[in-house]
């Protein structure tokens, strides 16, 4: 509830601040955000860090809550992943803003090569991820993924990797049993970069918490990215910010890309934003480096996809 009081504030203080509207605020980037679906009628998932559910009762409201909180903080591209159908969605709501992503995760299976092939270009996909595979017991170097790292090399677009945590008691459900802590640990792509020099990967989730595995994946492999979603809102604020600075002093301030993870509850998008703006460490130039220029650099934005 602290949370979502806060988000309140914020947003009534921007709007007077903002005389001209929400363009004021710099633009953000978000790599790492979903669309995901409500069963209507069933009770809505609480928010793991305020306890309070979600304040959408159905897809189409957490679609236009999402998509507006997007606007707000001036989010001016957000990778989407998710059931596609849902995905798709998003992008009609808002083609500007969102990139689609190829989700994989225990629902939704690898896609068919062709059909994924045909979408991207058709500028219907433009990533291929989240590849949730910790989450259905695939390690990042199964053979399973090979044509589509193939794939991804052969078209250019970026491949995001789910690493690091899994929520607790994970390994216990069902279709999640063959979830392992240790298949999310970032050293598990180092083949799949050896074999695919070209690949532009980022590992999500900061790789945490990995980080000696992290920054030597980060430092032996110059093109890999990380995104830093749902561990700039859902860890405890000092265990994210030594991680964070822990990167910043190795010297990754220029491949470290804001992602909120926004999942069913919309308001974490501002709460992941706070975590990186609270960080006293960073200089405004280095913000400036997490939550734009370096998605601009890694997207390829101006050349691509504008
Ligand atoms: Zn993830």
């Amino acid at each position: 509830m602290k949370f979502l009081k806060l988000s309140v504030i914020l947003f009534a203080a921007a709007g007077l601040s903002c005389g001209r509207g929400k363009t004021e605020r710099p633009p953000i980037i978000d790599m790492h955000m979903h669309a995901y679906s409500l069963a209507e009628g069933s009770a809505s998932p609480e928010n793991p860090v305020t306890g309070q559910p979600s304040l959408s009762q159905t897809t189409a409201e957490l679609r236009e809550a999402s998509l507006a909180a997007l606007a707000h903080y001036n989010i001016v591209k957000a990778c989407i992943s998710g059931p596609p159908e849902t995905v798709a969605q998003w992008r009609t709501a808002a083609p500007d803003r969102v990139l689609v992503g190829a989700y994989v995760d225990e629902n939704n299976p690898l896609p068919d090569l062709a059909t994924l092939r045909a979408d991207i270009l058709a500028g219907r996909v433009h990533v291929l991820g989240e590849l949730v595979l910790q989450h259905i017991g695939m390690a990042p170097d199964d053979p399973r993924l090979e044509p589509y790292y193939a794939l991804a090399e052969e078209l250019d677009i970026p491949v995001a990797i789910h690493t690091g945590y899994g929520p607790p008691g994970t390994p216990y459900l069902p279709g999640l049993r063959g979830f392992r802590v240790t298949l999310g640990n970032p050293a598990l792509v180092e083949e799949v970069l050896v074999h695919h020099p070209r690949l532009r990967v980022y590992l999500m989730h900061g790789g945490a918490p990995y980080l000696q595995e992290t920054k030597v994946i980060l430092s032996v492999y110059p093109q890999v990215y990380l995104d830093l979603a749902t561990i700039d809102w859902i860890l405890p604020r000092q265990e994210f910010h030594n991680y964070l600075h822990e990167l910043m002093v190795a010297g990754f301030g220029k491949r470290l890309l804001f992602g909120s993870d926004q999942m069913y509850w919309p308001e974490t998008i501002g709460m992941a934003i706070e975590g990186i703006e609270s960080a006293s460490f960073l200089s405004e130039q280095e913000k400036r480096d997490i939550f734009y220029n370096n998605a601009v650099r890694f997207l390829k934005i101006e050349r691509n996809s504008r």
